[in-house]
């Protein structure tokens, strides 16, 4: 812990990183939106959805780190200014990923959020770059990555000066093949222990399974996570990325309903 200055327990009371009129850390935060932005009308329509069911924040990718360089890699520029009208429209906030760190300056312009997916968690190049930003960090766990390393790359963003880093556990490998990963839930309450950051759940790219979904969801508010990041599609047989793990509007619409009273009576039973 002794490098750990600036993201460790000690060093600072809870952290709440204001996003628009939000607050992550105080109240349960949920950001939903598709793997990828594919079009303006397949944007838009999911944009309307996922406000309309109660998300707070949109997400959607313009930069894709994809396993195959013959994937669909992201509209670019073009996905962002699809990001920015539905913004326009919605009000809701835009998360979305940079990748490069020649990227991260520019990308800051229609990002409220800057999100640091799970395979370039450790690339410290991109990490420094997006500590001067301005921006709100996302930072995801590496998919082999303990929680010390973890952390260590937030100090590596806080250490450049942006204070503003936000954690999100996405799963990490192990021997099942079930799951596409394994949802480490512990790494909630153990981060809460070492640090002052917040902390979400992705529940969609740590299962991989529509059907585990929604239970996860809800574990996640049990588990006592900061809110989470849900992969939502309004037609999901036709998801350029990811599609097998997408949500129907009315899906996650139906997972909102149970989530937030659950948060409620959770927020009230005593403390231990
Ligand atoms: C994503 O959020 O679409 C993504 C690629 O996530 P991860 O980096 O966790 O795989
Ligand atoms: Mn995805």
């Amino acid at each position: 812990m002794k490098n750990l200055k600036l993201v460790s327990r000690g060093a600072a009371q809870r952290t709440t990183i204001n996003v628009a009129d939000l607050q992550v850390g105080g109240d349960f935060i949920v950001i939903a939106g598709p793997c990828s932005v594919e079009s303006e009308k397949q944007l838009l329509e999911t944009a309307r959805a996922v406000k309309a069911a109660g998300a707070d924040m949109l997400r959607g990718g313009a930069f894709k780190p994809r396993t195959s360089p013959y994937d669909f890699q992201g509209l670019g520029i073009q996905g962002l200014k699809i990001l920015e009208k539905a913004k326009q429209e919605t009000g809701l906030p835009i998360v979305t990923e940079v990748v490069d760190p020649r990227d991260v300056s520019w990308v800051a312009e229609f990002a409220d959020v800057l999100q640091i997916g799970t395979r370039n968690m450790q690339n410290f190049s991109l990490l420094k770059e997006v500590g001067r930003a301005g921006r709100p960090v996302l930072l995801k766990r590496g998919m082999h990555s303990t929680l010390m390393e973890w952390l260590n790359c937030a100090e590596y963003i806080l250490s450049e000066g942006n204070p503003d880093v936000i954690l999100c556990e996405r799963g990490i490998r192990t021997f099942e093949t079930y799951t596409r990963n394994t949802l480490d839930l512990s790494a909630v309450p153990a981060i809460k222990e070492l640090s002052h950051l917040p902390i979400l759940i992705d529940p969609t790219h740590s299962t991989g399974r529509l059907s585990l979904i929604p239970s996860m969801s809800m574990a996640a508010v049990a588990a006592g996570a900061d809110g989470m990041i849900i992969e939502v599609h309004h037609k999901p047989s036709e998801a350029l990325c990811d599609a097998d793990q997408a949500l129907t509007p009315q899906t996650f619409s139906g997972i909102m309903k149970r989530l937030r009273p659950l948060k409620s009576f959770l927020d009230g039973l005593p403390a231990n």
